[in-house]
């Protein structure tokens, strides 16, 4: 018997049965009845190896227990036994990239849940002991030259080795070399841009929108990012080691009569690059219909601006803001928000809206203050119904 232990699982109703787990165990943890596939806990070391070639995700399931289940336990089952509750219930195993995104999540109350009709996000696939190799297929600058706000779009190729994402969830990165200490680089994490079958349909490849960082310092000289600049001067054909995907939470509905509300400011249009070009893909007949709100400086900073005109106004209701345009007065995307009230309220009031806010540190609290002012003008109790949609799932920050 073992004590407080995180017990690698296998659901019986996803399993198929067809071995390949059992064959991919380099130490023979993996053993199977006539009913089911089961982990030996005793002798499982969570090295993921079997997680990814796994064909249906039902080897993918860890929790946090007291004590162990036997395998005579596992044999008998016919499904999972309930998770258990609270932070117990381990969907993320990697400590560095679940710490990251606890603190990008903090805007959604701690209480980040999954929307009810999305999709199961495979998470953890590949640690930094064994990444997956993808070479880069593209690396272009998405904002115009000239300006201070240098973003590329970035596709990575994974060739012949499944990485299933979906949109909303992120990558890791760590950049080559060592800190300041002489320590290898902590991750970075970027949110993929692209659909769940590729940059384009059915490629094995995702892309990320990535920022350079480049601030002044106070003795005039230039502070540089450490992973976006590496990422920003990748050339074609250059290997890039992925960890992840990560998030279990930011994840789009697939229900296709939901509204989609999404609030960004630079680079925090990435998941939502990935919704949009989802929803494009399966021009499906539901009544749902995704709504934009985006901030930049100026349209030549806005990432992705040229194509964003592009796109039917069926598909995207879009509000592009720009506080910095010669000659207008400075606006932000919670005053749009406000122009936008009688409409926001009328979606807030569906049980099928989900609202996602993304981007800049800080973007939360006037989004938050935005949508208080809207409650109250149309006759709906903000406080509470924004706690109810976390609690349903249908609520979701990623600030970073
Ligand atoms: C869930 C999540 C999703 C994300 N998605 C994206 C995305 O889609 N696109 C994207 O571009 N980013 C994204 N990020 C942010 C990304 O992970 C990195 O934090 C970002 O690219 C900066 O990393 P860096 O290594 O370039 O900068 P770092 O080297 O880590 O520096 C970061 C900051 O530290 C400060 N700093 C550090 N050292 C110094 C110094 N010596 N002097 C002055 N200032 C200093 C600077 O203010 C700088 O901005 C995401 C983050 C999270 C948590
Ligand atoms: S690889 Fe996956 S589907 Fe196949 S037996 Fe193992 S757990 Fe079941
Ligand atoms: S995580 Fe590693 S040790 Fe555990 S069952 Fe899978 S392959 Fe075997």
């Amino acid at each position: 018997m073992m004590d407080g232990l995180k017990q690698h699982l296998i659901d019986p109703e996803i399993c198929i049965r067809c071995n390949t787990c059992e064959a991919t165990c380099p130490i023979g943890a993996i053993t199977h009845d006539d009913n089911n596939y089961v982990v030996d806990a005793g002798t499982c070391n969570g090295c993921m190896d079997c997680v990814a070639p796994c064909p249906t995700g039902a080897i993918d399931n860890w929790f946090q227990v007291a004590s162990a289940f036997s395998l005579e336990e596992q044999f008998s089952w016919q499904e999972l036994p309930p998770r258990p509750a609270g932070p117990a219930a381990v969907d993320a195993l990697d400590a560095e990239a679940a710490a990251l995104i606890a603190e990008a999540h903090q805007g959604a109350g701690g209480h980040a849940r999954a929307p009810a009709s999305a999709s199961k996000p495979r998470v953890n696939l590949f640690n930094r002991a064994n990444p997956a190799m993808a070479r880069v297929s593209g690396n272009i600058r998405v904002t115009k030259s000239g300006t201070s706000s240098e973003v590329h779009h970035i596709i990575l190729d994974f060739g012949a080795v499944a990485f299933p994402v979906l949109e909303g969830q992120s990558i890791g990165v760590v950049p080559p070399g060592v800190d300041a200490q002489g320590r290898p680089h902590a991750m970075r994490l970027y949110s993929v841009c692209s659909a769940r079958d590729g940059e384009r349909p059915n490629t094995n490849n995702l892309a990320l929108t990535v920022k350079r960082v480049a601030e002044p310092r106070a003795d005039g000289t230039l502070f540089r990012g450490v992973a976006s600049n590496w990422l920003c001067d990748l050339a074609l054909g250059d290997s890039v080691p992925v960890i992840g995907p990560f998030g279990a939470t930011f994840l789009m509905p697939d229900d296709p009569d939901a509204d989609i509300i999404m609030v960004c400011t630079g680079t925090g249009a990435a998941p939502f690059r990935g919704f949009t070009e989802r929803r494009r893909r399966l021009a499906s007949s539901g009544r749902g219909r995704l709504h934009l709100f985006f901030g930049a400086r100026t349209p030549q900073e806005l990432p992705y601006f040229g194509p964003l005109q592009r796109l039917p106004s069926a598909l995207l209701d879009q509000e592009l803001v720009y506080s910095r345009l010669p000659g207008a007065p400075k606006e932000y995307v919670q005053s749009r928000m406000r122009g936008r009230g009688a409409d926001l309220a009328a979606l807030l009031r569906r049980a099928t809206t989900h609202l996602y806010v993304c981007g800049l540190k800080g973007l939360e609290a006037g989004v938050e203050e935005a949508l208080a002012e809207i409650g109250a003008a149309h006759g709906l109790d903000w406080p509470m119904l924004s706690s109810a949609m976390r609690e349903e799932g249908r609520y979701h920050v990623e600030t970073y």
